[in-house]
């Protein structure tokens, strides 16, 4: 059994009172500190299945677990999301990531030297001061990715991180994912994006809730 393991997981939506099959009888296993791209098409139940690991939404049957132990509501200990952006326009790319800090309650003068260390991890050192509509999306991306990031969760779930950035910025992501893979996080991007899984260790291809074995 992996660190991560799903097992004959279904999911049905129901839609015009019909029950929809989303996802059909899943079986994964994702060892720890592999780095991993669930690739398929729009509308192929990437997100649904991402959203299922961590925790957001239950399967229908079968199951879902991390370490051992069943993913039956959002796992905070494990796993971090990414998501696109969502950072507030009021505030700096400091002090937008320091977000991250006030949701963990870290006493406000232990912030500067963790705001400091991830500021510099995603290269956004030169631009700490500077407001969301000052940043290009890239930019945008890595402060997210920051935030998230200072939650120090073992699993990372990205949904196409790299969707809405051109090739030259989506591949500076994929650059700081190679990175954290390095420091030995468990990666799993969900991408429609061929170029962004050739980076990636492991491609795991979806297509009509099915995975492709
Ligand atoms: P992907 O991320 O691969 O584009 P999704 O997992 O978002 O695919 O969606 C897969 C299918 O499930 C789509 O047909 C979508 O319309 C449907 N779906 C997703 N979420 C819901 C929901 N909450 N209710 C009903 N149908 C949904
Ligand atoms: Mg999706």
């Amino acid at each position: 059994m992996g660190y991560i393991s799903v097992r004959n997981a279904h999911k049905e939506f129901m839609k015009d009172g019909e029950p929809l099959t989303i996802l059909e009888d899943i079986n994964l296993d994702i060892e720890k500190g592999e780095f991993i791209c669930l690739l398929g098409p729009s509308g192929s139940g990437k997100s649904t299945l991402l959203n299922a690991m961590a925790g957001f939404e239950l399967v229908t049957s079968g199951s879902i677990t991390i370490d051992g132990e069943e993913v039956k509501a959002p796992q905070l200990r494990y796993v971090t999301v990414f998501q696109n952006y969502g950072l507030l326009p009021w505030r700096t790319v400091e002090s937008n990531i320091e977000l991250g800090l006030e949701s963990k309650k870290v006493p406000k003068e232990e912030r500067p030297a963790i705001i400091d260390k991830y500021v510099k991890m995603v290269g956004l050192d030169h631009a700490r001061n500077r407001y969301p509509a000052e940043l290009s999306g890239g930019m945008q991306q890595r402060v997210s990715i920051a935030r998230a990031l200072l939650k120090d969760a073992p699993v990372l779930l990205c949904d196409e991180p790299t969707g809405a950035l051109d090739r030259a910025t989506g591949d500076e992501i994929i650059r700081l994912f190679m990175k954290l893979h390095e420091q030995g996080k468990t990666l799993i991007i969900v991408t429609h994006d061929e170029t962004v899984a050739k980076h990636c260790e492991r491609v795991i291809r979806i297509t009509d809730g099915r995975i492709e074995q």
